[in-house]
């Protein structure tokens, strides 16, 4: 899952990417409001995590440029936990905001719920025939049996999954796994998936040649 973070202040701005990238996402970031517009009108992120308090523009404006165009799950990083700030925030069409200051536990468990919520998941665990995907605790088992996947390989599945019986794109598996900073290139995802089917069953995946990938469960 690609999410974009937005937040002026350099040191929480890298704390809140470390942690999500250690919790798998892949990480775009931004330290005002017109890059962080440009960026989320540019790609299709998983999630926003947006600021309020930035220069340039500020995270309302933000939101409400980027509502013009399109309906990106949006978490607000508000400042003070007053009931204006919650009525504005859900007026403008953020779907979910935290006060600061905020544990890091806290916006993982926020953002993952977001993130299952607007894929239209209402369950955090998913089954597909023997296959069994948690989402809150990132484990998958088959059969029961516990398999392990790398931080890729998650990733993968769990996007797979969240998208189930719609035929994911290529360059929507880069758009989502690969953020800014990563130069990895293609056929890596090729290897992914055939590591994944010898883990998960050669059925697990089903492959449209050049259209992408899909899980039919
Ligand atoms: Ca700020």
């Amino acid at each position: 899952m690609r999410v974009l973070v937005v937040e002026d202040e350099p040191d929480l701005l890298r704390v809140v990417a470390t942690t999500l990238r250690e919790d798998g996402y892949a990480v775009d970031t931004a330290a005002d409001g017109e890059d962080a517009l440009f960026k989320a009108k540019a790609w299709e992120y998983d999630a926003v995590v947006l600021d309020v308090m930035l220069p340039k523009l500020d995270g309302w404006a933000v939101l409400q440029k980027l509502r013009e165009v399109k309906h990106t799950p949006v978490l607000m990083l508000t400042a003070r936990d007053t009931v204006q700030d919650r009525v504005r925030g859900l007026n403008s069409g953020a779907d979910d905001y935290v006060v600061k200051p905020f544990s890091l536990t806290e916006l993982l468990a926020r953002l993952r719920a977001l993130i299952r919520r607007s894929a239209g998941q209402s369950t955090a665990v998913i089954e597909i025939g023997e296959v069994c995907v948690n989402t809150l605790t990132k484990v998958v088992t088959r059969q029961d049996e516990l398999v392990a996947l790398t931080p890729m390989e998650y990733a993968l599945v769990e996007l797979l999954v969240l998208h189930r019986q719609q035929m994911v794109s290529r360059t929507t598996i880069y758009d989502h796994l690969f953020d800014e900073e990563d130069d990895s290139f293609s056929n890596l995802v090729d290897v992914h998936v055939s590591n994944i089917r010898k883990k998960l069953g050669r059925d697990f995946i089903t492959t449209r040649r050049g259209q992408g990938y899909m899980i039919e469960g």
